[in-house]
């Protein structure tokens, strides 16, 4: 993770500037006076950006998917004002999650590997979701301010070393020179944890799960890792100690029994994670068959292996495996999206589309289906009927770069080259390159040449991306 130090570095220098402290309001009782939730919200999305040009992601629909919808149910029955998320999945097998200001979800796909059942899962995005809804940011600025540190620095070094998950030594030495500022921001931690535990709790209980899977999680995590001497980012930043463990099951006991432990639905997701994590699908392969030998009732285990044998070219075998499966469970979307690979993999693209087109009389606005639609469609040369497609798609996932970078693409094979250079220019503000974007718009400019309309709306947008780059050179520096 060296190509991360460049970009830290710089953030860490520019943050570290005098100027910046001088410039903030000036020190007041609420948190908010030093940093307004809108702020959050800006400098949120200004480090969304530059993360997502650092760290490799998972772009699976499936689970882009399933984190969304997952953490929006948890939002509902949090304490969280501002309820604009953004999320970011992190392509790491270590064990992590966090929650940025400005409502930024991260997760790893090693919180997958991890959680054994979905209230595990739910459990740490609940204590991440209680760091937010009690802007134990806005509060950790404060208190560096207090102590005459640079400011954001070692907040934001913590923010990116937790996201790109990785215990890379030029990071831990830009860290390590914010000595003072992480020693008094750890004092304020113990006293967020416990809050984010206890809230975390609380809505674990409102949104039906079984509160019980805070503590059964912990005491897993300690038990996995009390001998590791490298344990993942998530318990350096949550250490596990036996009184917290303690804590936790405390309150939780004291919630009725009845709560959700776990679903179908968390398990099929799971088991693609753990495919993207398996050396090779053959390896994938072995390990479900081995679980389906157990029990051949086994559902979760013949759809791994059913994804295995797709990934490794395993067509009759995979179509046996989801034969049973969608028997059973005709309208899963999950098993219907692996049947609709095989097909689209197998060349029978008319099969996949017909059961895409089916699915979406019934779930019209499921993205993972409308995706596979737009693929399906590229597929058979339509790229028209993919572009109309993904005009859709934009309309409910406006601030996603990968439906963005599939519209550029799209739009380039129908032709499209003024819309070409625009979806590029979106896709490139939203990874944080500016200059790129403000380029590309230069070049669809000049391509719209005399059609004044558009030229004027292309110039209005080009004005508000340098305003945005502005605001945020403005707030870091
Ligand atoms: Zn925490």
């Amino acid at each position: 993770m060296t190509f991360l130090r460049p970009t830290l570095l710089t953030l860490a220098c520019l943050l570290a500037s005098p100027g910046f402290a001088d410039d903030l309001p000036s020190l007041g009782d609420a948190s908010s006076a030093i940093v307004s939730p809108q702020q959050e919200h800006q400098l949120g999305r200004a480090w969304l950006a530059m993360l997502r040009s650092q760290v490799s992601q998972l772009n699976d629909p499936q689970l882009k998917n399933y984190v969304e919808t997952s953490v929006y149910k948890l939002v509902e029955t949090s304490q969280l004002n501002d309820r604009r998320l953004e999320f970011i999945l992190i392509d790491s097998p270590q064990l992590n999650a966090f929650a940025a200001p400005g409502g930024i979800v991260g997760v790893n796909g090693g919180l997958f590997l991890n959680a054994q059942t979905e209230g595990e899962y739910a459990s740490v995005l609940a204590h991440e979701l209680a760091h937010l809804s009690q802007r134990h940011f806005a509060r950790g600025v404060e208190a560096q301010q207090r102590m005459q540190v640079p400011m954001m620095a070692a907040l934001l070094a913590g923010i990116i070393v937790a996201a790109a998950g990785a215990g890379d030594a030029g990071i831990a030495a830009i860290a390590g020179t914010q000595a003072a500022a992480i020693q008094e921001q750890r004092r304020f931690s113990r006293q967020n944890e416990q809050e984010a535990d206890r809230i975390g709790i609380l809505n674990l209980e409102k949104a039906g799960y079984d509160p019980r899977s805070m503590p059964s999680m912990f005491e897993r995590l300690m038990r996995q890792y009390r001998f590791d001497a490298k344990p993942p980012e998530f318990l350096l930043t949550h250490p596990v100690t036996e009184s917290r463990i303690a804590d936790t099951r405390n309150r939780a006991e004291q919630a009725p029994s009845g709560g959700r432990e776990d679903s179908m639905t968390y398990q099929l997701i799971r088991a693609r994670v753990q495919l993207i994590y398996e050396e090779t699908p053959g390896l994938g392969a072995k390990r479900f068959r081995a679980q389906l030998d157990e029990n051949p009732k086994n559902d979760v285990a013949r759809y791994g292996l059913a994804i295995a044998q797709i990934k490794g070219g395993q067509f009759d075998d995979a179509r046996e495996n989801l034969k049973p499966l969608l028997a059973k469970a005709p309208n899963e979307i999950i098993y219907n999206l692996a049947q609709v690979d095989l097909d689209s993999t197998s060349n029978r693209l008319t099969e996949a589309q017909s059961r895409v087109d089916r699915l979406l009389t019934q779930y019209p606005r499921n993205y993972p289906l409308n995706q596979v639609r737009v693929d399906l469609l590229l597929k058979q040369n339509r790229p028209a009927d993919a572009e109309k497609a993904l005009e859709a798609l934009l309309k409910s996932r406006p601030d996603d770069p990968d439906v963005w970078y599939m519209v550029a693409e799209t739009r380039g094979l129908s032709g499209n080259i003024i819309g070409l250079h625009q979806a590029r220019a979106e896709y490139f503000a939203l990874v944080g390159d500016y200059r790129q974007a403000i380029q590309q718009l230069d070049f669809a400019k000049r391509k719209a040449g005399s059609n004044f309309p558009l030229s004027s709306r292309i110039d209005a947008r080009q004005r508000e991306l340098m305003e945005q780059e502005r605001l945020i050179k403005d707030m870091m520096g």
